[in-house]
Formats: C-alpha cells, sequence, structure tokens
C-alpha cells in the first residue's frame, strides 16, 4: 500500500500503538488526523456539557504532546473539528490514501462514526482498517468467545491470567515521513474556541493533570521510580488525599497516552529491580478490571446505557431534581458526600473510594437514576472512560456484574474508616 491515514482517536501516543505500527509495516507514506468532535461539547437534556473542560483541557494538551512527537519524527497531526465520519473522510480523499487505519472502540456513539465513515470512504476506494487497541489483554487472546465472558469478575480474572497470552509492547516507530508544506495541517483550537470560558481549575487538586504521552511517561517515572509509591500500592489506595496514594495513570489510559501493556511491562520490571509484592500485583488486577469493563460493554452493547443494566431488573426511581442538584453542587448536607463532590468540581478527579460512595448516595439514599449519576460524571472526570464509567455505575446501581444482590455503602461507617480523622472533609469543606 502507498499511503495511509492514521486517525487518532483514544489512542494518543506514539508508544505501542498497534494501527500506527501496522500502518508503518504497510505504507510508504504515513499521515495522522484527530478530529475534535463538536457534539462533545453540546448540552445533555440534564442541563450541562457533555465533556466539561477538565478532560477538554487534558485533551487539548494531548494533542499538542502529540503534535510535538510527530514533528520531532519529520511529520505533523492534522487537525479538524467537527464530524470525524466526515472530516476523516475529506482528508483521506485529499491525501489520496488507500487505507485509513485506526484503533477499534466498543461502545455505541464511537461504533456509529465507524460504521459511517466506512460507508463515506468506500465512495471514495479508501479502505477502513479497525485494531484492538485498549486493553491489556487482546480480545483475540481471550480463552473464550466474547458471548462466554463470565459476568463476574473473579471468574474472568482467573480464566485470563491462567489461560491468555499477554502481547509485548510495539516498537515505536523512529521517523515518518513529511507532509507537503502546502497542506493545511489546522491549528488545535482552544478552550475558548470550544465555547468554554471559566479556565480556572482549583489548586487543591490531587495532582497536577497535564495530557500528553510524554507527561504520562513522567507520571509512570514519578509514581513507580522516583516515589516508590507502587511498593505500598495496596496499602494506599483507598485513600482520598495526596498524589501518590493510588496512581492516577487513568487520565493518561482514558486518552491512550499510556498504554496498558507499557504499564504492565514497567511493573514487571520495578518488580525485578526493586521489589514484588501485593502492591505490585494489585495495580495489574485493577488493569484487568478496567479490561473487564471493556469486554463487558463489548458482550452488551447498548445494555450498558440502559437503566435495566446487563442485569434486566427494573429499579424504581423518585428522580428529585431538586435533590440531583444538590448533589451535584456538594449541598446535600451529608459531608463526605459534599467533600467528594466538590473535589469533582473543582479538578475533574475524585477517588475510586469516594466515587463509590457518592454512587451508591445518589441511587440507594437519594433514589435518582444512575443513569443521571453516570452522565454527571461523564460530564466531570478528567479520566471519563465510557465502559469503566457506566460499567462501574452499573455495578453500584445493582444492575451490573456484582454478584452481592443489595449492596449498600453506609456513608457515616465508610467516612469513619476512611477519613477517620476529617481531614478530607476538612479539606474541601473548608471554604464554605
Ligand atoms: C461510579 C464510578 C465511576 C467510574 N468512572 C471511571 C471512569 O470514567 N474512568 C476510569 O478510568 N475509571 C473510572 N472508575 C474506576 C476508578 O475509580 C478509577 O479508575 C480510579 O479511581 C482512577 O484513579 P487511579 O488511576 O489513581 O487508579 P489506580 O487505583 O491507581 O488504578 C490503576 C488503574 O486501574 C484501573 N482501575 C482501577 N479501578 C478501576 C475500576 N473500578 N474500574 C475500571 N478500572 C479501574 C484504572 O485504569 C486505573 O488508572 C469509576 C469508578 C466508579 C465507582
Amino acid at each position: 500500500m502507498k499511503n495511509i491515514l492514521v486517525w487518532f482517536r483514544n489512542d494518543l501516543r506514539l508508544h505501542d500503538n498497534l494501527p500506527l505500527y501496522q500502518a508503518s509495516l504497510k505504507a510508504e507514506k504515513i499521515y495522522f488526523i484527530y478530529c475534535i468532535d463538536t457534539r462533545w461539547f453540546e448540552e445533555t437534556h440534564l442541563g450541562f456539557k457533555k465533556t466539561d473542560i477538565f478532560r477538554t483541557k487534558f485533551l487539548l494538551e494531548s494533542l499538542a504532546s502529540l503534535r510535538m512527537a510527530l514533528r520531532k519524527k519529520g511529520s505533523d497531526l492534522i487537525i479538524r473539528v467537527g464530524k470525524p465520519e466526515i472530516e476523516v473522510a475529506k482528508v483521506a480523499e485529499m491525501l489520496q490514501v488507500q487505507a485509513v487505519f485506526a484503533s477499534k472502540e466498543t461502545t455505541n456513539e464511537e461504533t456509529l462514526i465507524e460504521f459511517i465513515l466506512e460507508k463515506h470512504l468506500e465512495n471514495k476506494k479508501v479502505r477502513l482498517e479497525l485494531f484492538w487497541n485498549y486493553t491489556l489483554y487482546h480480545l483475540d487472546d481471550l480463552p473464550f468467545p466474547i458471548q462466554k465472558l463470565p459476568n463476574i469478575f473473579t471468574e474472568f480474572r482467573k480464566c485470563v491470567e491462567k489461560d491468555a497470552t499477554l502481547r509485548s509492547v510495539l516498537p515505536t516507530v523512529q521517523h515518518f515521513n513529511p507532509i507537503s508544506h502546502d497542506f493545511l495541517v489546522g491549528e488545535i483550537p482552544s478552550l475558548t474556541d470550544l465555547g468554554f470560558q471559566d479556565v480556572s481549575i482549583s489548586n487543591k487538586q490531587v495532582l497536577h493533570f497535564k495530557g500528553g504521552e510524554k507527561e504520562g511517561i513522567l507520571r509512570l517515572q514519578e509514581y513507580f521510580w522516583e516515589t516508590d509509591s507502587l511498593k505500598t500500592y495496596k496499602e494506599t489506595r483507598d485513600s482520598l488525599l495526596g498524589a501518590n496514594y493510588s496512581s492516577k495513570f487513568s487520565a493518561w489510559l482514558s486518552l491512550g497516552c499510556l498504554s496498558p501493556r507499557y504499564i504492565y511491562q514497567e511493573v514487571k520490571k520495578y518488580e525485578k529491580e526493586r521489589i514484588k509484592n501485593d502492591s505490585t500485583y494489585w495495580l495489574i488486577f485493577e488493569l484487568i478490571w478496567r479490561d473487564y469493563f471493556r469486554f463487558v460493554a463489548k458482550k452488551y452493547g447498548n445494555q450498558i446505557f440502559q437503566e435495566f443494566g446487563i442485569k434486566q431488573n427494573s429499579l424504581q426511581f423518585k428522580n428529585d431534581i431538586y435533590l440531583f442538584k444538590k448533589w451535584i453542587k456538594g449541598e446535600t448536607g451529608v459531608d463526605f458526600i459534599d467533600a467528594n463532590m466538590r473535589e469533582l468540581n473543582q479538578t475533574g478527579f475524585m477517588s475510586n473510594r469516594g466515587r463509590q460512595n457518592v454512587a451508591s448516595f445518589l441511587v440507594k439514599d437519594l433514589q435518582i437514576s444512575w443513569i443521571w449519576g453516570a452522565m454527571y460524571f461523564e460530564s466531570k472526570l478528567i479520566d471519563y472512560d465510557p465502559c469503566s464509567n457506566w460499567c462501574n455505575w452499573m455495578y453500584i446501581a445493582g444492575v451490573g456484574n456484582d454478584p452481592r444482590e443489595n449492596r449498600y455503602f453506609n456513608i457515616e461507617s465508610q467516612a469513619k474508616k476512611y477519613d477517620a480523622k476529617g481531614l478530607y472533609v476538612k479539606f474541601w469543606l473548608s471554604d464554605f
């Protein structure tokens, strides 16, 4: 094949990137494109943007980092703003490529775009080739067909740990062909261009999240090698304050700035060079959760976005909009919930312990649909990932993969256990 256009999606990196690597084997010339989808910034029927400022800022930084990395290797990143199914097809035609290579997505909105783009490309005699690229374990390497995916995580984990092979990290391509100077590569828009006014992010944020492959790798260096935090991860992961109680890799993983296989490889290196213990294993264990939810989404399709979930349980909600707004603002009067929601609102991040509690509180105590909560998280989270978000919400609501019936988080005892001295609540509620 002569020319291939690599369409970046949630895989904003040069390392361990399957479509990019495959393109480098097959093409004489490779071009790169990313399209910012304007539908992400529309308002939902609940009155907030589908994608708010935190993730947008992180995305723009990731694109700048990717563009710089590509320029260093002789190429560039073409940027378009609009609908990818239209913009990518237009650029493919202009550059006279024979194929577009990209990562295969799993959830409805993304796969619909793939479908429409494929049709547009067909008309121009261009092929769309999609590659499974997000998980630690490749879909094709699972020891069962996706329809036989166990509904209980532990069964899945034991099965893959025993019978699935893990692919190694792919080599990073070192040099690319230049793109013609006449070609309009496009500017990366600013936050203001995308309709955001207020760009202030609280300096109380748990970590200064900066988007990009380079920044993701730096965070890994810091968490594993400089601060040695990995060796105590299992003991600290349920904490609430500070940069190093957990890895914070989620933001970089969700946009693909970090590859899960690269993290795995670094854990193995750490185990050889520093220490191998329950904590080093536990980080991989959590990455297997991440895989699991993507495979659940693959198996169940749109059911993960529907109120009855994959268990098909019908739930009764009161859906009091006033209480929902109180929850959103962190004004429920329950300090532990309010502190977590304020952290989310001011920084785009919340710990896993916090997420479990605010989600349970919304659904079980306020009796508000988990769909509303998941939509709000989708808007605010810097690390939003459709599969992890919606499947975790389903799990908490009791319509997902939790084998236990009627799990309930007692917020008071959770706060006593995880914020025994009230430091977290004080930290987030003290301004008010
Ligand atoms: C209601 C709810 C919504 C959530 N929404 C998201 C989301 O949109 N995006 C997201 O990445 N995670 C989501 N999570 C999972 C989890 O809370 C975050 O991955 C984690 O808090 C991110 O912090 P970390 O990177 O420091 O995690 P660490 O504890 O350091 O874990 C390492 C990595 O393992 C993965 N991981 C850890 N826990 C989970 C989990 N429960 N499910 C799936 N993957 C996991 C993440 O990729 C994470 O980066 C959600 C959890 C709940 C309860």
